[in-house]
């Protein structure tokens, strides 16, 4: 039986390692914290409980097919699929329901914004499109691999591209093609998209189009009992295949010998595998854990995705007019991006996002009051400064958009920086979803999920191929899961 050493119990090391003992193999899951999750951990405060990364739940077949690899050792999960997926709110007191039932959406765009829908319903169908002929290309395969380019696999690729190429903006922008929903504030509606992989709309590829097909096509979910119930599931199905779990157990090497990997060094000692995965940010795998090797210095300088500083409030108020999601826009949206990623700050007036896990998931707050999640982005590697002005805004921002004077109804509060976020999960300056997607050509510079040079050495996760957020690391997990099968087979 082929052992497996997986760095880190992110979701992407969490899956890898179930689907890695699901097929047999020996699984030890060495994670540097006292808990596994990585950035889907959770907080308890008082009579609070919070998620304290992701909040948003797609594509969740990902996960469940994930579970049912373990069989009848599949920890239980449940989900429920949302009426709506987000209340964006405006300065100027429009107010939008993105509701998930087209007929409804439709209403509410003829509602809000006084236009025919048609062009925003068209541009969801474009969305749909270019998702179904791109997904098999870049998301369901390694894009490193010869065998991805068989001539067989990549002409039936080629084929489903072709057929959406109506669908496939090659090389537009992502603001430019937007203005095709035929409204301005549809325009940065769909703009927003792009932070769902923490890049720039006003310089990320067109291409992101695809991404609004997850909310609006396929749907937005919560899981029962809030987002921590997606570790609970897959920790509990690894337990259940028989995983072991090396909590408080930093890895501090990746061992090697004539080409291939050995094991890893961990608290001093060694601990032989055939394979390792990384789960960690590949950042540091290269620059920490492989200091010997070759790095790939071109990926490890791209440009990082955007991080975030999040307030955790336990708030007595029953705000009725806010749902799960909720979105409080900025005054100027390009300002915002223009501080994020060319000033390196944070704006003025920044957008804020307020996720209310506990309409949900109602244990997790007292009853009459809710769990708030308020984030707005920040540069990765931002230094936190001014923090306490930061959240003035905020809370000002907050109570002149709801009414809601937060700062009178919060109870406790618990707080991320960029700086936590790094020094907590490992994550390269803090960034949430790894390099960002600003050009056209970031997709190919991921790092691969097999290791070129060293034998037995793979990557999943967030930083790596083929990206950031709780599905791409289930794909990734499941990409690397094939080619462990195929390169390094029992
Ligand atoms: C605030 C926030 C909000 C987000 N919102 C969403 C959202 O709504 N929806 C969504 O889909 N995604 C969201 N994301 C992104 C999503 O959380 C991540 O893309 C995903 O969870 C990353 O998983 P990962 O597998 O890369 O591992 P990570 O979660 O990054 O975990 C890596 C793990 O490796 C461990 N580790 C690192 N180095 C070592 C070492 N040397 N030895 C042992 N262990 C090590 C760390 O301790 C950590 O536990 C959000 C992220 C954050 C932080």
């Amino acid at each position: 039986m082929s052992a497996v050493a997986v760095i880190g119990s992110g979701v992407g090391g969490l899956a890898t390692a179930v689907r890695a003992a699901a097929a047999g193999r020996d699984v030890t899951v060495f994670e540097a914290a006292p808990e596994v999750g990585g950035k889907l951990r959770q907080l308890h405060l008082g009579d609070y409980r919070f998620d304290l990364g992701p909040s948003l739940f797609t594509w969740p077949e990902l996960l469940t097919e994930t579970l049912a690899r373990a069989g009848e050792k599949a920890a239980p999960f449940s989900y429920g699929k949302l009426d709506r997926s987000c209340h964006y709110f405006w300065p100027d007191g429009t107010r939008f329901t993105a509701w998930s039932d087209r007929e409804r959406l439709s209403e509410e765009i003829e509602r809000a914004f006084g236009m025919d829908p048609a062009p925003a319903l068209e541009h969801l169908d474009r969305s749909a499109e270019g998702f179904e002929a791109t997904r098999g290309l870049f998301l369901e395969q390694s894009l490193h691999e010869g065998s991805s380019w068989k001539p067989s696999k990549a002409l039936a690729h080629l084929g489903r591209a072709w057929r959406g190429r109506r669908a496939l903006p090659l090389t537009r922008q992502l603001n430019r093609w937007n203005a095709r929903t035929g409204h301005p504030k549809l325009q940065q509606l769909f703009n927003r998209y792009a932070t769902y992989n923490g890049s720039d709309p006003y310089r990320a590829p067109a291409m992101l189009h695809v991404i609004p097909h997850l909310e609006f096509g396929m749907g937005t979910f919560a899981p029962d009992g809030g987002m921590h119930a997606i570790v609970e599931a897959l920790h509990h199905t690894a337990l259940n295949l028989g995983v072991s779990f090396e909590l408080n157990s930093p890895v501090e090497r990746i061992l090697t010998s004539g080409g291939q990997v050995t094991g890893v060094e961990s608290g001093g000692r060694q601990h032989t595998a055939d394979i390792v995965v990384s789960g960690a940010d590949v950042t540091p795998t290269y620059r920490r854990l492989l200091p010997d090797q070759p790095a790939p210095e071109r990926i490890l300088s791209a440009e990082s995705s955007t991080s975030g500083v999040i307030f955790y409030w336990g708030v007595r108020h029953p705000a009725p007019d806010l749902h799960l999601h909720n979105i409080l826009w900025a005054e100027d949206y390009p300002a915002e991006f223009h501080a994020l990623f060319e000033a390196g700050t944070i704006a003025d007036d920044p957008t804020v996002y307020i996720n209310i896990g506990s309409r949900t998931s109602p244990s997790d707050a007292p009853e009459g009051a809710g769990n708030w999640f308020v984030m707005v982005n920040a540069p990765a590697g931002w230094e936190t400064a001014g923090l306490e002005d930061l959240r003035r805004r905020v809370q000002a921002k907050i109570h002149r958009m709801t009414g809601i004077d937060v700062a009178a109804c919060t109870e406790c509060e618990h707080v991320l920086t960029p700086d936590d976020i790094a020094s907590r999960t490992g994550s390269h300056l803090g960034a949430l979803y790894g390099p960002a997607s600003n050009k056209p050509t970031s997709a190919f510079l991921r790092h691969r999920n097999r290791d070129r040079r060293l034998r037995g050495l793979y990557f999943v996760g967030g930083s790596v191929h083929p990206g950031g957020g709780i599905p791409l690391c289930l794909l990734g997990a499941r990409i690397t899961s094939e080619l462990m099968d195929q390169h390094d087979p029992q």
